[in-house]
């Protein structure tokens, strides 16, 4: 039979309880793991990690945290084989796109744990300096960060199994704060897998990491005042959270990752046969091919010059009949499935949306999978739709299609392709892309009110740009309004989510008490 994921809290793996769900291979169909209900035992897990997971954590500097950051990429790369495994057994994906997760994961801990050695033996962050506030100079405010006396509980998206745990619990463990993981059911196995390595290893103290696979029920009626919860997922759960009583009742502080209709935009000095409209095309591609479109940062909707619009639609239509796609076990296979049947036939029936006021430029369902059943695989192939009057089209300003999908949109100058990105109401990211640096910088300025991040592509960084959809530990990750208001990563700045900002007012001789144990908070 397939491994039951158990429960992890107060330092114990829980027995099975409640109706089991399986988990399925998005390939062939059959069950892999298994995972339960209503998780037993939730007030006590909360509460071990409340207190003997804080407190150990916090008893320690950022320093030591930091280091433990370190070992535990160190464990996590030496079991990669198995989470390679995992990863193309649960979420169909071949070895480059489990990489994003997997590799993502670890490099974003060895980034978290190299800026967090930096503040060696701190035990408290100083945010700015004194501020004076008596005529003699000597009563003075000076602002302290210190760790949250709560647990962060971190309900995640089907996507990033691995990524999307560490990305979090780096900044957070950093910070001094025990981390309760729930990952989503239909991609569980190799969150639990990371976090059993990691429990096995010794290298936290208890309490500082629990999982609960499964049902989510009662994890939010768990949360106390100083908890803190950070949700990524779909704009309809992440609505429910924001409600939940025990959120507001207990000001529970919130960080939502929600749906994002990311677009990108093509200069109109980038005629075809430049450098720029070739970055562009494969962008492109890579976006809507990346685990099968799956990433909420991918490219849904393509901003391009009217004039244009037929060279773009032929030269992305060009490389997308050269993905294969199939079963990631045949080596011959570019991309995978999606994570389930269920993906695929949402994705379907939203291609089929769109289709309601869009043309269909490139449809790869005219290709043969390879190793793998049509009616049994969540095997999506690519779409790329068009629409030539941008501005009579909703849907696609509206509805994120979960897959291997984008949108032309054809512009007619600088305001109009403005107001289309604007349109997707609040965006994780938009990517722009010319040979003009002037203009680039000055649409960059127009589209940070409304996005997270603005990935701005020249000819000179286009062999060493990080890509329009990978998500850089330095910078931040998140975006305003349908993307949820939300932001991670960013460096340091991640650490504030974690803490509590307190302004300690007192003589200067007693404020310069606080120097030995303390580090700037340099962001
Ligand atoms: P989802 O259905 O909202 O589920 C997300 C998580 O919430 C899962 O762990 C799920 O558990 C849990 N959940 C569901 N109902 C809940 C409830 N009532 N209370 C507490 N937790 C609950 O989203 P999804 O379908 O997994 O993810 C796809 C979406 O995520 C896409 O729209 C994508 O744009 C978005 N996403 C955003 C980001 C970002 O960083 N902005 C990243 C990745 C994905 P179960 O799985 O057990 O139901």
């Amino acid at each position: 039979m397939s491994d039951y994921l158990r429960n992890f809290l107060a330092n114990d793996w829980q027995p099975e309880s409640g109706r089991v769900t399986n988990l399925l291979d998005p390939i062939t169909g059959e069950s892999i793991a298994r995972v339960g209900g209503p998780a037993d035992n939730l007030d006590v897990g909360f509460t071990f990690a409340r207190t003997r997971g804080a407190s150990a954590l916090q008893a320690m500097t950022y320093g030591q945290r930091a280091a433990m950051l370190g070992d535990i990429s160190k464990v996590l790369q030496s079991n990669r084989d198995a989470y390679y495994d995992i990863s193309l057994t649960n979420s169909g994906t071949t070895k480059a796109d489990s990489a994003v997760d997997i590799e993502g994961a670890t490099f974003t801990l060895g980034y978290y744990a190299k800026i967090g050695a930096a503040l060696g033996d701190a035990k408290t962050l100083l945010d700015g300096s004194a501020a004076v506030l008596s005529k003699d100079l000597l009563f003075q405010s000076q602002h302290i960060l210190s760790p949250i006396r709560g647990v962060a509980l971190f309900i995640n998206a089907f996507n990033f199994p691995a990524w999307g745990l560490w990305e979090k619990a780096a900044p957070a463990l950093l910070s001094g704060v025990p981390v309760i993981i729930k990952p989503a059911t239909a991609t569980a196995w190799l969150t639990h897998r990371m976090v059993a390595d990691v429990i096995a290893s010794g290298i936290l103290p208890a309490g500082a990491l629990s999982i609960v696979c499964g049902s989510s029920a009662g994890l939010l009626d768990a949360l106390q005042p100083f908890d803190v919860v950070s949700f990524t997922g779909s704009a309809d759960t992440a609505a429910i959270i924001r409600s939940h009583p025990a959120i507001a009742r207990h000001s529970v502080r919130a960080n939502i990752e929600a749906d994002s209709l990311n677009s990108s935009m093509l200069g109109v000095d980038s005629a075809p046969g430049t450098a720029a409209f070739d970055l562009y095309v494969n962008e492109l591609v890579r976006e809507m091919t990346t685990k099968s479109g799956q990433r909420c940062t991918a490219i849904r909707r393509a901003l391009v010059p009217a004039n244009y619009f037929d060279a773009v639609a032929e030269a992305v239509a060009a490389k997308l009949a050269a993905v294969s796609v199939g079963n990631p076990r045949n080596a011959d296979v570019r991309m995978g499935s999606l994570v389930s049947r269920e993906q695929f036939d949402s994705v379907q029936a939203g291609i089929a949306r769109l289709a309601s006021e869009a043309t269909v430029l490139y449809d790869g369902s005219t290709q043969a999978l390879i190793d793998a059943d049509p009616a049994i695989a969540a095997c999506a192939t690519p779409t790329l739709l068009g629409v030539r009057d941008a501005d009579h089209a909703a849907l696609v300003h509206d509805h994120e299609v979960f897959g291997p999908v984008s949108t032309l949109l054809s512009y007619r100058d600088t305001e109009h392709a403005l107001s289309l990105a604007h349109r997707g109401l609040g965006s994780l990211v938009a990517s722009v892309f010319s040979a003009d640096s002037a203009w680039m910088a000055q649409v960059g300025r127009e589209l940070a009110g409304t996005h997270g991040r603005v990935h701005m592509v020249s000819p000179d960084v286009g062999k060493t740009q990080t890509g329009h959809g990978n998500v850089m530990p330095a910078s931040i990750h998140g975006g305003p309004g349908r993307a949820g208001g939300g932001e991670e990563l960013g460096g340091l700045r991640a650490l504030g989510f974690y803490h509590r900002r307190t302004a300690l007012q007192g003589s200067s001789v007693t404020l310069q008490h606080l120097a030995p144990t303390a580090a700037d908070w340099n962001i």
